[in-house]
């Protein structure tokens, strides 16, 4: 099943998830409709349903317009559902869903944030929680959420590709370089990044094992992290409170 990334407003991924056996086509966030209905027109996909991930405006945006000329059914979180546009179908964390993806809880960025797992396509599509060498601003959530969050993703196999909601790769990579990432994974993607930026092809989609060489967050029982912190000694997750508190005021 192939995964098609859309970029959307000024820099939102959302993702196409199409499966040909089941003739479904499935949308995980709705940023804007027009680069996503264009993608579909051009494959010839009908879109069964739309996945969102939390409530923020630009996820959820483009749905009406999404709805109006697909006719998609739309799930979200059931404990959300007064902040998300209408539902059709509402999820809790835990549930399996249509496609083959399960809903794994993900509060942080924002309470109700979900994110979803695919086991046979070896993709966590993680939105504003766990994101491309960083990780999403807590906007609701504290720093002890958004740490069971990303250790829950950890421990997720190692080939699993991280989908995130939006392109800040470079910006997060360049703060990362602060936290003693391994030296090797931190040059080759210095050296990577600029040319996908070149050719306009997604920054997302890493896997979990590159990730835990170079994301801050996931590396927060390393001693050297710590220690560039400027927290030597302290605990995984005052570690992780130092380090997005710093990306906060930096
Ligand atoms: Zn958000």
């Amino acid at each position: 099943m192939p995964i098609e990334i859309i970029r959307c407003l000024s820099d939102n991924y959302a993702f196409l998830i199409h499966d040909p056996a089941a003739g479904e086509v499935t949308l995980i966030d709705a940023p804007e409709a027009a680069p996503i209905l264009d993608v579909l027109a051009d494959r010839g996909w009908n879109l069964t349903r739309v996945y969102l991930t939390h409530h923020h405006w630009d996820h959820v945006d483009g749905l009406a317009a999404i709805v109006e000329a697909t006719g998609a059914e739309v799930w979200g979180h059931a404990g959300d559902a007064e902040r998300l546009p209408k539902l059709n179908h509402a999820f809790v964390p835990g549930d399996e869903l249509p496609g083959g993806a399960q809903v794994l809880d993900a509060p942080g960025h924002t309470l109700g944030h979900i994110a979803l797992y695919y086991p046979e396509l070896s993709a966590l599509f993680s939105a504003d929680s766990l994101m491309t060498h960083g990780c999403g601003r807590l906007f609701e959530g504290t720093p002890d959420q958004m740490f069971d969050t990303v250790a829950r993703f950890a421990a997720l196999p190692e080939d699993t590709r991280v989908y995130s909601g939006h392109d800040y790769a470079a910006a997060n990579l360049a703060f990362a370089a602060n936290y003693a990432p391994d030296a090797e994974a931190l040059a080759a993607r210095q050296a990577e990044l600029p040319i996908l930026a070149r050719t306009g092809a997604p920054t997302t989609g890493t896997t979990l094992e590159s990730e835990k060489l170079l994301n801050p967050y996931l590396r927060c029982h390393l001693p050297q992290v710590a220690a560039a912190a400027g927290v030597a000694g302290a605990d995984p997750r005052a570690v992780f409170a130092a380090i997005r508190s710093q990306k906060d005021n930096a």
